[in-house]
């Protein structure tokens, strides 16, 4: 379809061209035959395939060292060993590979839940859907902020500006005409009556009917441009895998010491060699950048599920070290659920009834009920509110559904409910943005033409030159505006939200010639209306878990400073402190003041995009890791600047969007201090389990080097060491992943972004573990050699199997220490985390067969214990469990029963 020249092609062309009607669309029936042919999706860069991620598994040097070592074993006769190390090796290799599969899917998964969704017409009825379901022939809503969703022919545009770069490099906005008479050959650059997959709207709004979707737009046909999917790593991750080689290598020259000191002793070479690899492969924390990636991807979707999405996965460790949270206040802070209470002109003021959305209700002056179409200023600012309005309202029998703006769906209420329902024929319309704080349309009233205008009181009032008093234009002069003013101030201490109407009767030949500044000067004030915005429910508590947290909120809105305060108040934000940081204020203050004011003062008000954008800079510029919310396609810049840019599902636009870390499915400021819950516990249980993959790799490799240096015996087999890392490496380091987070984490500090995964004292912890697992693995070792020379047993089965057995079981209880770093397991719930429980018994279980089924022991050398080899083995690697389970009775018994309610907050 798309090697048809569709700017040369009427509006009226292009419908028969792609079978579709003006002001209806496409029928159901229609589009589904359509989605047969069509999909609006670009393909991406290759995909990993699950058959090679598996076989990947076995590409790790020290794997393919060992499946040749096990092969020439195999050979000279220990066929059973060769088989058995094939079978670990195989199964270590599922794990990884399950692990790695699941991280990839559950990325997929995340990009999915971030995707894009476009307002199309069908079957006469406006609806959101995905952009990937979008056809052929359906007629798309166009909003400033929107991202073009596949290439259209415009066929209605207002004031439309669109970004082309991602196509024609240019960043200046071009001007949109879906009246535009085009010549034959012009480039994509000058096609104006059209809209391109992957540009964005930067002004206006207007309408366009799909001509090409998918990989037939014209950002199709450019594969070069198609990235591929790229994973970003984290911070965390690149620091693991910068770590990962520096153990690889410690691990190797260890390992290589070992084999050559026992080769040194007289060791048998090919077992020596065996089991350095063997060590190697095992104490390498090989599965280390899988799990990461899993437990990042496993809490992004748990984040999903409470309403926040995020979008690049490096914003799920930076959460954890958020100091501030910027946010706006309308929708975010507040329910974005307007309802107009009251109206005034010069010498009058209505009150309203009705709630929300609904369109019954009555006006009531100070005498009584009141028809506010029988008056001429009234009902002139009932038709400013109905017509300078792009809201719409789906009133279906199950419940009342706005499209657009809710502070224009208010509006459009509040017509209703004076009896107004039909517009005027719209000419031309100034769109309203946060800079401009106002809107305009030109509209035609019979046979004359207006512009009526609506915006911020005080914004407007320096377009108006005549107020209407007592039915007649006057002079706006300083006591007439005071009269406003005075009134705006009592409103907006009540909370409610302030918006002016003004107009004025425009020549014919102007409409079109006049620049946007002419038509808007002039004007005649008409009024005001106040409306409220209740805060959300809850919201006061996510603010007093911030403070908690000590994270600083702040917000920042485009509204009137009064509004702002009194709800800042309501929700806790400002207590006792009555100042308010304005627009106006910012451009005055130095960085430096500014700074203190943000954190002191904690509310900005009648602020435009760029002074968000200097608030993020002035607060990361002294060390603050800032959260801001955006929704407008102005706030993208700072959004995208701040370490964590949150933007809005519902009312946000899809440019703020995507230059976003972070969508909120509800909108809803509490989702932002869920997301740092979230993200903190996130990254304990990411420092939980590297404290136990290390200690317990540390643990494995000092055994072995210990024994080659004290010239012990081998402690265990290669197939040993190998078992150890199955059986205690996989599961349990998973499940540890998944640990709940524990009590307090919204009671701390947030994290700094530059401390270190070792910090706190972790890497002491770790190695001290280590060594303790290494002294009581060969203390194990050699009670069960004593054992064994004074009951004249001349091998050194139970002495492996008794160091074997206490490596697997201190590793097993070391799991449990480290679902804290604060609390013991008994605190924290000792089967809270359930699937560690399920890990580790799986773990035991399989440990018994090894050391009981007579097939296996004669595999893995083996004997089976007595009652008092198991009583070392316990009390040795259960040493410090036991200790804390004793104070745990002791302190719950005997001193305070009541500490751990307080724990398990
Ligand atoms: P926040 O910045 O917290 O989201 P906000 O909606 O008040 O709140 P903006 O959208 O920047 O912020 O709006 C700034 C001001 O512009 C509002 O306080 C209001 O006076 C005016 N305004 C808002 N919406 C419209 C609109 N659709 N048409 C005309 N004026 C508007």
């Amino acid at each position: 379809m798309n090697k048809t020249s569709w700017w040369q092609k009427s509006i009226a062309d292009t419908f028969k061209l792609v079978k579709s009607e003006p002001g209806y669309g496409l029928s159901s029936k229609e589009v589904e035959k359509r989605k047969e042919q069509y999909r609006n999706v670009l393909e991406e860069g290759t995909k990993k395939n699950p058959v090679l991620m598996f076989l990947n598994q076995f590409t790790e040097t020290m794997v393919i060292v060992l499946l040749a070592a096990t092969v020439i074993s195999g050979i000279i006769g220990a066929m059973i060993d060769a088989i058995t190390i094939m079978a670990i090796v195989i199964i270590n290799a599922v794990l990884g590979f399950v692990q790695e599969y699941r991280a990839e899917k559950s990325l997929d998964e995340i990009k999915k839940l971030a995707s894009p969704y476009a307002n199309v017409l069908r079957a006469g009825k406006r609806v959101k859907i995905p952009a990937e379901d979008l056809v052929p022939g359906d007629i798309v809503f166009l909003e400033a902020g929107d991202k073009i969703p596949a290439d259209l022919r415009l066929i209605q545009s207002y004031s439309l500006e669109i970004e082309e770069s991602a196509l024609t490099g240019e960043s200046v906005p071009v001007e949109k005409s879906a009246q535009a008479n085009l010549e034959k050959d012009v480039s994509i650059a000058d096609q104006r009556n059209m809209a391109f997959m992957g540009t964005s709207i930067t002004r206006g709004n207007g309408q366009g009917v799909v001509i090409a979707t998918g990989m037939q737009t014209v950002m199709g046909e450019i594969a070069s441009l198609i990235k591929e999917s790229q994973e970003a790593q984290t911070p965390l991750q690149q620091r693991l895998d910068q770590l990962g080689k520096i153990l690889i290598i410690i691990c190797l020259v260890v390992c290589a010491m070992v084999t050559a000191m026992g080769i040194y002793r007289g060791e048998d070479t090919l077992t020596m060699f065996m089991a350095g690899v063997s060590l190697a492969v095992a104490a390498i924390p090989e599965g280390l950048p899988a799990i990461v990636t899993v437990v990042l991807a496993l809490g992004v979707q748990r984040m999903s599920k409470r309403n926040a999405i995020v979008r690049k996965l490096p914003a799920v460790e930076t959460l954890g070290c958020t100091t501030v949270i910027c946010s706006d206040k309308t929708g975010t802070l507040t329910q974005n659920q307007m309802t107009v209470k009251r109206l005034a002109i010069f010498d009058k003021t209505l009150d309203i009834e009705g709630e929300g959305y609904n369109k019954s209700g009555s006006f009531f002056s100070a005498e009584g009920k009141f028809n506010p179409k029988k008056d001429p200023v009234f009902n002139k600012i009932l038709e400013v509110a109905l017509n300078c309005n792009n809201a719409a309202i789906a009133d279906s029998k199950r419940k009342i559904e706005i499209q657009g703006d809710p502070t224009e769906a208010a509006l459009l209420v509040l017509a209703m409910k004076g009896g107004l329902e039909e517009r005027f024929e719209k000419i031309r319309e100034i769109p309203f943005d946060s800079e401009r704080k106002k809107m305009s349309v030109i509209v035609k009233k019979g046979n004359h033409y207006y512009i009526m205008v609506k915006g911020a009181l005080d914004v407007l009032m320096s377009s108006c030159s005549q107020v209407v008093k007592e039915g007649n234009d006057t002079k706006l002069n300083e006591n007439n505006s005071k009269y406003f003013l005075d009134l705006q101030e009592k409103w907006a201490s009540n909370a409610l939200r302030v918006l002016a109407f003004a107009y004025k009767k425009i020549d014919s030949k102007d409409i079109h010639k006049i620049s946007d500044n002419e038509l808007e000067s002039d004007l005649t004030l008409l009024g005001i209306a106040g409306m409220i915005d209740p805060p959300r429910p809850n919201v006061d508590e996510s603010v007093n878990q911030c403070l908690d947290a000590g994270v600083v909120p702040i917000m920042i809105t485009g509204d009137h400073p009064i509004t702002a305060l009194a709800i800042a108040k309501q929700i806790g934000i400002t207590n006792d402190n009555d100042e308010v940081v304005t627009g106006g204020d910012i451009d005055n203050l130095n960085d430096k003041a500014l700074y203190r004011k943000a954190m002191s003062t904690r509310v900005f008000a009648r602020v435009s995009p760029q002074h968000k954008n200097r608030i993020v800079k002035v607060l990361q510029e002294r060390r603050q890791v800032v959260a801001m919310t955006g929704d407008g396609v102005n706030d993208a810049p700072a959004v995208k600047s701040a370490d964590i840019g949150v933007a809005m599902a519902i009312s946000g636009t899809e440019v703020t969007k995507e230059a976003s870390s972070m969508v909120l499915a509800d909108d809803n400021f509490s989702t932002i201090v869920v997301a740092v819950h979230e993200g903190r516990s996130i990254y304990d249980n990411i420092r939980k389990f590297i404290r136990y993959l290390l200690g317990c790799n540390i643990g494995e490799v000092l055994v072995m080097f210990l024994a080659a240096l004290l010239a012990m015996p081998l402690p265990l087999l290669p197939i040993q060491i190998l078992w150890v890392n199955l059986v205690t490496d996989g599961l349990p380091a998973m499940a540890l992943g998944l640990e709940p987070a524990e009590p307090g984490v919204m009671k701390r500090k947030p994290r700094s972004k530059d401390e270190g995964i070792f910090s706190n004292g972790l890497g002491k912890i770790i190695l001290l573990r280590g060594i303790f697992i290494a002294i009581i693995t060969l203390t194990a070792f050699t009670v069960g050699l004593a054992y064994s020379q004074m009951h004249g047993i001349d091998n050194l089965d139970l002495a492996r199997t008794m160091a074997f057995t206490t490596l697997v079981f201190a590793q097993l209880f070391y799991v449990f220490e480290c679902r804290s770093e604060k609390f013991s397991p008994f605190e924290l719930g000792f089967f809270k985390n359930k699937f560690l429980v399920i890990a580790v018994s799986l773990s035991v279980m399989m440990h018994l067969t090894v050391i009981y089924y007579t097939p296996l022991q004669e595999i893995f050398r083996t004997v089976p214990l007595d009652w008092w080899h198991w009583g070392i083995i316990i009390i040795l690697s259960g040493l410090q469990f036991i200790f804390r389970l004793l104070t745990y009775i002791i302190q719950r018994v005997f001193i305070n029963r009541n500490i751990y309610a307080k724990i398990r907050l």
